[in-house]
């Protein structure tokens, strides 16, 4: 039985999404864009996004896991494909099958995705130099090796070498100057190998903020869900919305208390609103005593714990409806929280709120959908 009742709902706006990709690309006039929707497009929905991307004119879709790029595949998504982390253990055939573009990092992964293609085939292959994150990629020390095998390899096609930027979001950061250099002599040693591959670089951040460092292609994620990765303002919409409903108004008298542990007391009589969404649907029980939701058309404070499957909000004397709008984050342009601050509060960042509302219990509502 399905009901229309938004006990936990986000809401993804797919107009945002188009809003903030047609932003970025119009950013970055030279280059190509590959817009990141990898671990179900940060919580948003990999299809879905996925489609809007492209309709706002993303030419390439980045993911994690191959996996990932199958599946969007597999929906009928032709657009070119990226996948770049996988487990040792991954089928590299059925990504050369499929058409989609793997990355190497070593000799182990260039020689395992070579021996994936069929005879006759070509693998399409991005060669990673670490350039300083330290995480994947190949060390400089390496590089010359990696890149001399990829050369002679016939079963591999190079199609570009590319890295990750660790400060981006500091734009003053000396690092990402650091890494634009290793990031040259990379590509001086592909070129010196005979190689003519593109080169991509930059995440939201350094889209937005080094023009320098865009290259053929760039990489947005976060900022095409809305979220702004600099300091500076942009002009970007927030795409997800994160809602429920009241199911339930009663009156409480002062001295009453609210919710587990009774850390909460009412001073004064006042009209509760219970809101069947709780920590299993994505409302952190860190955020107790310390979040407001929006509710009548004003911030009113959650009263006592956050539980697994509800939290109480604190009326005072306003009457609110069964069935009335509860927004938990939004986009913020009336004043209601934002994943942004839910962060700020717990200590980390608008991309972890965000991903973290990818669960069974939370409903997905698209605005928006063309197809
Ligand atoms: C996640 C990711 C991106 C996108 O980063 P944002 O900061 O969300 O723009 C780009 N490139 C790679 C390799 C990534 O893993």
């Amino acid at each position: 039985m399905t009901s229309s009742f938004p006990r936990a709902q986000v809401d993804i706006d797919l107009d945002a999404i188009r809003h903030n990709l047609t932003l970025l690309g119009a950013r970055a006039p030279g280059s190509q864009v590959m817009a990141v929707v990898k671990a179900d497009a940060y919580g948003h929905g990999a299809l879905p996004v996925a489609r809007a991307a492209v309709e706002a004119g993303a030419s390439w879709l980045g993911t994690c896991s191959l996996g990932e790029a199958l599946a969007l595949r597999e929906a009928g998504i032709e657009t070119r494909l990226f996948s770049w982390l996988d487990t040792p253990d991954v089928d590299f055939a059925a990504g050369i099958e499929a058409g989609v573009d793997l990355a190497a990092s070593s000799l182990g992964e260039l020689r395992r995705i070579a021996a994936a293609a069929k005879p006759g085939t070509r693998a399409r292959v991005h060669l990673k130099i670490d350039t300083g994150l330290s995480r994947n990629g190949c060390p400089p020390s390496a590089w010359a090796e990696l890149v001399d095998a990829a050369a002679a390899e016939p079963r591999v096609e190079v199609v570009a070498i590319w890295s990750h930027l660790a400060c981006a979001d500091e734009p003053d950061h000396p690092a990402t100057d650091e890494q634009a250099k290793r990031f040259a002599e990379a590509y001086d040693t592909a070129r010196s190998a005979g190689l003519d591959p593109m080169r991509h670089l930059a995440n939201s951040a350094a889209l937005l903020t080094r023009p320098d460092l865009h290259f053929d292609v760039v990489r947005p994620g976060i900022a095409m869900y809305g979220l702004n990765p600099v300091p500076q303002a942009e002009d970007l919409r927030p795409a997800m919305t994160f809602r429920s409903a009241v199911a339930l108004v009663k009156r409480i008298e002062a001295g009453e208390s609210v919710s587990y542990g009774h850390t909460w007391t009412a001073s004064r009589d006042t009209n509760l609103a219970l809101v069947p969404a709780g920590y299993a649907d994505g409302v952190p029980r860190s955020l107790s005593g310390r979040m407001d939701v929006w509710l009548g058309g004003r911030r009113r404070p959650v009263a006592g714990r956050v539980c697994m499957d509800q939290l109480v909000v604190d009326c005072g004397d306003y009457t609110p409806a069964v069935g009335d709008e509860v927004v938990l984050f939004g986009a913020g342009t009336h004043g209601e929280p934002t994943a942004r601050e839910w962060a700020g509060k717990l200590g980390t960042i608008d991309y972890e709120i965000v991903t973290s509302m990818y669960r069974p219990r939370v409903r997905r509502r698209y605005l928006g959908e063309r197809s």
